[in-house]
């Protein structure tokens, strides 16, 4: 799955949020969250973020954020 981390924090441009084909994201307070289970991992959000914030799972050092879209996701909208 896709993550979006850190540089989403109060920025939230949601081109994102548009081009998702499964509608995964989910919009917090100061930052939107991918859900994990939701996402197909097609990669075509990535691109779309001008602050770089979302990046694949794989990449590794990523459990804190990954932990923190699947928290988020089901609880909007409180982050
Ligand atoms: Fe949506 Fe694809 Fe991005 Fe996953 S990788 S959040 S499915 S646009």
């Amino acid at each position: 799955a896709y993550v979006v981390t850190e540089a989403c924090i109060k920025c939230k441009y949601m081109d994102c949020v548009e081009v998702c084909p499964v509608d995964c994201f989910y919009e917090g307070e100061n930052m939107v969250v991918i859900n994990p289970n939701e996402c197909i991992d097609c990669g075509v959000c990535e691109p779309e973020c001008p602050a770089e914030a979302i990046l694949p799972d794989t990449e590794g050092g990523l459990e804190k954020w990954l932990e923190l879209n699947a928290t988020y996701s089901n609880q909007w909208p409180n982050i």
